[in-house]
């Protein structure tokens, strides 16, 4: 990206001659000059690269002297510019910035300020080459000063497709709820006195609308939550700089690293006791989801006014991001006051993208903005094979030669609107890899949307994928490991191959195959799909594993069931075994022990339970709470029984639940270090792959990994890829591409 007219410049700095051509195999770079030049030269090569150019090789030979003049890009072999994938929306770089807020600069205060690197580029496509005229900005002509930039190879906006200025580019509108034009010389201004007010704007971004309010203001979060029926779930926030986010929260230095990034991500960090934001913006938890301004926009925005604004995705829930303008005023009525718009179209979704820090390294939870659509390298060749993704969370992945494109985060496939993105994205990853598939991979759960959707589209063979293969599958490709691995797949939910709800799986797996050596006991889930929202009732069932037909007398004492009227009820579901399928989840496990620990009955969000235990488990202990590890036939089984009555017991000897909630959090790591050791010696196997949305959780994550670590186990985890179900598409399309190549 933005590579040649790097060279272009280089060379001219350093007075060489000669000539940069993109050819099939990279790009060649032939200099002429001094010998302190050239050597000065290729140091700036390596260390002076753009922002987001990633070098693999450069391998150097000497050629005959041409006594060339002057310094050549060359067109490519190919004729136009030469393939170039299309690249992730960068934000605004420090000179653009610089010039923002340059009252000199013709394009002082020009809100699409951008150059050839930062600003949008997969999200203002409409198909590929990436030209100008394939893009949103293909109705703004350039004028004769943008034209000069653009024709310019010595130019830093030398072919940055999106460049433009007050004179020729977008520009901003508000609007007010209705839709209507207000008329207003500066909108910006405007929106930050509407933002003072405590009024919720809509504003338009990079990829998609953000709803945005003042972070200090509690009326104005309780309006913006009431509104988008989001009652506690943690919102997203922005604030000016990097010293601002150290006023709020900690942060390490792979955290201000990340932060900082030109993909400008959402960071999940430590929060601190700070009034700076109303503390309904996260109620419940312990960390915060903080972002830098990443367009021109926001860092006007917040230039002076706000020690944070709440800044999250623009939709009803469970639907996708807003894109368009007609569409966010439809969508947002009655959740947002006004609209600040532009006439630069956005034609892909993308939503930001959310990373943590786990074991000292980048953790993805959301991959989209500024990651997306850059394809995952793997190791081996494939064919080529379009896998669907699963129901929630989803991504999907086109499989080619060497490369997995996996699409932006689309999200859960719940409503027509997500569906209809699911089909958008389709064609777009589509036209980013440039082929249409006709292996199609996806989940084995018959009522998914996305194996529905495998049965509709054409294709020459479905292959199905268990869910947990998948995720471990997935970890595998990003680290580009072959062979048998124990798999360690610790997740909400997903389909078993003997048909109940599997989650807390150990594998013995490989590509293309896997058996199922070890899992987490069975329990009901009464209620089914009920019991995700009603943790309550899963404490009620981990209750009944414990102490049988005896379970009435402890969950009285817990004061687990909400009702009286439900013990019969639930007694009932359970004996019939009514609606209440079997699983080994461990996600639904962390719901039922918060249950028993008085966290919460009921939730509003998947996870929510979850999240506030590993929020609880402060602190430090050396108590490991009681699990066994018994053996039913060939396969291992993690009985937690013992734990939950042990739980019961402390709670009655009146101990701190914390210490508990900690205790839980120090056992499991334990437990699994236990299991994996227990396969080493029947299979000698010694690599162990971590996957499933459970290790989103911290604590579990970095326990976990070190206390394998100490027993010897080579440990492979995620770096990529989200951990959760963002990662299935891609596991499915590699389990699927290695099943062909051999025949399966
Ligand atoms: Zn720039
Ligand atoms: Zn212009
Ligand atoms: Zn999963």
């Amino acid at each position: 990206m933005g590579f040649r007219p790097f060279i272009y410049r280089l060379a001219a700095k350093h007075s060489l001659s000669g000539y940069v051509q993109n050819r099939s195999d990279g790009v060649v770079v032939e200099v002429e000059g001094p010998e302190v030049s050239i050597a000065s030269f290729m140091s700036g090569v390596q260390g002076e690269l753009p922002p987001l150019a990633e070098v693999s090789q450069i391998s150097c030979a000497e050629v005959e002297i041409k006594e060339d003049t002057g310094f050549r890009i060359i067109e490519s072999e190919s004729g136009g510019l030469g393939k170039v994938y299309i690249t992730p929306d960068i934000a605004t770089c420090s000179q653009c910035f610089a010039e923002l807020f340059d009252p000199e600069d013709r394009r002082f205060r020009y809100p699409f300020i951008n150059c050839t690197n930062c600003g949008p580029r997969l999200t203002i496509i409409k198909d590929i080459p990436y030209d100008r005229i394939n893009t949103s900005m293909s109705c703004f002509p350039l004028c004769p000063l943008c034209r000069g930039e653009y024709d310019n190879p010595a130019d830093r906006r030398f072919h940055a497709e999106p460049n433009a200025c007050p004179a020729c580019g977008p520009a901003l509108s508000l609007l007010d709820e209705a839709g209507k034009l207000l008329p207003d010389k500066d909108p910006l201004r405007k929106v930050v006195t509407l933002l003072l007010k405590g009024y919720v704007v809509a504003m338009k971004g990079l990829g998609g609308f953000h709803l945005a309010v003042d972070a200090a203001n509690d009326e104005a979060l309780k309006r913006l939550r009431s509104r988008k029926f989001r009652e506690e779930k943690p919102l997203a926030i922005m604030v000016k700089d990097i010293s601002a986010a150290a006023r709020i929260a900690q942060l390490g230095k792979e955290e201000e690293a990340l932060l900082l990034s030109p993909q400008r991500p959402i960071v999940l960090v430590r929060r601190r006791e700070t009034d700076a934001i109303s503390p309904a913006v996260a109620p419940g938890v312990s960390d915060l989801g903080i972002m830098l301004p990443y367009t021109p926009l926001h860092h006007m925005l917040l230039e002076n006014h706000f020690q944070a604004l709440v800044m999250t995705s623009a939709n009803q829930v469970d639907e996708p991001i807003c894109m368009r303008n007609r569409e966010a005023i439809q969508r947002l009525r009655g959740i947002a006051d006004y609209f600040l718009v532009h006439n630069r179209d956005i034609l892909v979704r993308c939503d930001d993208s959310i990373v943590t820090v786990s074991s000292g390294k980048k953790r993805m939870l959301r991959r989209s903005r500024g990651f997306a659509p850059k394809p995952v390298t793997l190791k081996k060749w494939y064919p080529e094979i379009l896998a669907l993704g699963p129901q929630m969370k989803t991504t999907l992945c086109i499989l080619k030669g060497t490369l997995a494109f996996v699409s932006p985060h689309i999200g859960d496939m719940e409503t027509p609107e997500a569906r209809d993105f699911h089909q958008e994205s389709l064609t777009l990853m589509q036209k980013i890899a440039e082929c249409k598939p006709d292996i199609i991979a996806c989940d084995l759960h018959p009522s998914y949307y996305t194996t529905k959707l495998a049965e509709e589209l054409p294709a020459s063979r479905i292959i199905k994928v268990q869910h947990h293969h998948a995720h471990i599958v997935s970890a595998m490709a990003e680290h580009g490991i072959e062979g048998e691995v124990i798999g360690v797949a610790m997740d909400g939910t997903g389909y078993g191959l003997d048909g109940t709800v599997w989650g807390g799986e150990f594998l013995v797996a490989e590509e293309a195959a896997f058996t199922r050596i070890g899992h987490i006991m069975n329990y009901l889930l009464p209620g089914g799909e009920k019991a995700i929202r009603e943790p309550w009732r899963i404490a009620v069932s981990l209750l009944r594993e414990a102490y049988g037909n005896n379970w009435q007398e402890a969950a009285e004492e817990l004061q687990i069931v909400p009702e009286k009227s439900y013990y019969e009820t639930m007694n009932r579901i359970m004996v019939q075994k009514f609606n209440s399928p079997l699983t080994s989840s461990l996600g639904r496990l962390f719901d039922g022990v918060a249950a028993l620990l008085g966290v919460r009955k009921m939730v509003t969000f998947e996870g929510q339970a979850a999240m506030e235990l590993e929020a609880m488990a402060k602190g430090k202990t050396d108590v490991l709470l009681p699990v066994d590890i018994r053996e039913t036939g060939n396969v291992l089984c993690l009985d937690f029984s013992p734990m939950i009555r042990n739980i019961v017991d402390e709670i009655r000897k009146g101990r701190n639940k914390t210490e508990i909630a900690c205790a839980f959090h120090v056992t499991l790591p334990v437990v699994f270090r236990d299991m994996a050791e227990a396969i080493r010696r029947r299979t000698g196997i010694d690599r162990v792959v971590l996957s499933g949305g459970c290790f989103q959780n911290r604590i579990l994550t970095e326990g976990t990994i070190s206390e394998l670590e100490k027993a010897g186990f080579v440990v492979y985890f995620h770096h990529l890829l989200p951990t959760n179900d963002g990662c299935i598409s891609l596991g499915q399309a590699v389990c699927a591409g290695a099943q062909v190549m051999r025949g399966i």
